[in-house]
């Protein structure tokens, strides 16, 4: 029997890792690779040329529900609703990657999600919480950057820029992601008649993001910003990108209240209104709330999970403070642990630091701020002492609050 040896460098089977058998012939992976990169040189197979790099996107393990719930639960305190609601979102948003090519011709369609809540009770903090958990692209906008194609400011496609450069230009895994979309609130239409002279930062932004919801094709410009000429852009199908919205909706209770009361005919609604927690009216809020408030309907069903976060409380902000995974104090302790020495809040005045957030009317957001005033004089002076414990008691946060204060008094 003939030796075989590779047809095109002559090697035999010895010398090589792999001689793959042809019709007439053998060839080495060697000749193989080469043969394959002077194809590609060549322009062979042109029509995955466009992509600007070969996708690794794979998806990996798909957590259930219940443990995208979980792992929520360990960094985010409260808003059981919401973080329910992201957690099917986001499970659907897999199994709607993973469904084979419809047979039956039932397609999951995605399903956007919307998050109402003031500011400060989490709507960032799920997102990125989220993010940390899939294996998606994920990226983080800020609608107030928009503007109406035309304006000064961004356009909406920049959106998908940034989700490109997040998946490192790999288109597949970029069509596959999720963006979370802050500040939706801020382009909604200043008046809720429709007939108003054109309104350059609401409705046409609106239109634009829109297109990108529904699900479209859309020439990128890789480096975001304002679309150019004579820029090379990248294709991206927007199909199959989740979108979450969040936005605080200032004033949205004054809307969902009259609707309340307008809606409440027959004895019934009378005692159900009898019911209605007046304090956090945000809990009801539904999709035509959102329409009096200025956003257009087609959005509003671009979004169909509608879902709501409360506004944080006193016993919220205590275990704000402790309880998360990395909250404030616990990364305080570590700050100090590195030094080798021991940090410890009183229950006392971890209280008096909730009620100043509380006074300020600062939400979570206050936290941490106010810690950073009562923390500063010991984070500036102790490493420098030899000491191995400190117990940060409510006389000393009281003084170095006062002090903080009367410091930012004299400077203003
Ligand atoms: P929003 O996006 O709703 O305005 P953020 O998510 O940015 O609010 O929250 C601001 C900060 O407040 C977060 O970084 C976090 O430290 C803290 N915080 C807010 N809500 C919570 C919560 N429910 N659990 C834990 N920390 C929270």
């Amino acid at each position: 029997m003939p030796r075989k040896v590779c047809n095109f460098c002559g090697r035999g089977e010895r010398e090589v890792e792999l001689l793959i058998t042809g019709i007439n012939g053998f060839i080495c992976e060697t000749c193989a690779r080469q043969a394959y990169e002077i194809a590609v040189m060549q322009g062979a197979g042109k029509e995955s040329s466009n992509k600007q790099k070969e996708s690794t996107f794979k998806l990996k393990k798909v957590p259930k529900p219940r443990e995208i719930k979980a792992y929520l639960d360990e960094y985010i305190i409260g808003q059981d609703e919401a973080k329910r609601h992201l957690a099917v979102s986001v499970y659907n948003h897999y199994k709607r990657l993973q469904q084979p090519d419809s047979e039956d011709g039932v397609e999951i369609e995605k399903s956007n999600i919307i998050m109402v809540g003031s500011t400060g009770t989490g709507k960032t903090l799920l997102a990125r919480t989220i993010a940390k958990l899939l294996d998606v692209p994920f990226t983080i906008v800020d609608a107030t950057v928009f503007t109406e194609a035309g304006y000064v400011g961004e356009d909406v496609e920049s959106i998908l820029s940034r989700l490109l450069q997040v998946a490192d230009f790999d288109v597949p895994a970029a069509e596959r992601g999720i963006v979370f979309i802050d500040e939706i609130d801020k382009i909604a239409r200043k008046s809720d008649n429709p007939s108003i002279t054109r309104d350059v930062s609401g409705e046409g932004v609106q239109q634009g993001l829109l297109k990108l919801l529904e699900g479209t094709m859309v020439n990128v410009p890789p480096k975001g910003g304002r679309k150019h000429p004579d820029q090379d852009y990248i294709h991206v199908d927007t199909k199959n990108i989740l979108f979450i919205c969040g936005g605080a909706f200032d004033g949205i209770e004054r809307k969902i209240a009259q609707r309340l009361n307008t809606h409440t005919v027959g004895y019934n609604s009378v005692q159900n209104v009898r019911n209605i927690d007046k304090e956090d009216l945000m809990q009801y809020v539904l999709p035509q709330d959102l329409k009096s408030f200025g956003l257009i309907p087609e959005i509003i069903g671009r979004l169909p999970g509608l879902t709501y976060l409360k506004p944080l409380d006193r016993e919220a902000l205590r275990r704000i403070l402790v309880e998360p995974k990395n909250s404030i104090v616990k990364q305080y302790v570590k700050l100090f642990e590195m030094d080798g020495i021991k940090l410890t809040f009183t229950d006392e005045t971890l209280d008096f630091i909730v009620d100043k957030a509380v006074e300020y009317k600062l939400g979570a957001r206050g936290l941490r701020s106010i810690v950073e005033s009562v923390m500063m004089d010991a984070m500036f002076e102790i490493p420098s002492r030899r000491i191995k414990k400190f117990d940060v008691t409510i006389d000393y946060a009281k003084e170095q609050l006062d002090k903080a204060h009367l410091h930012k008094l004299e400077t203003a």
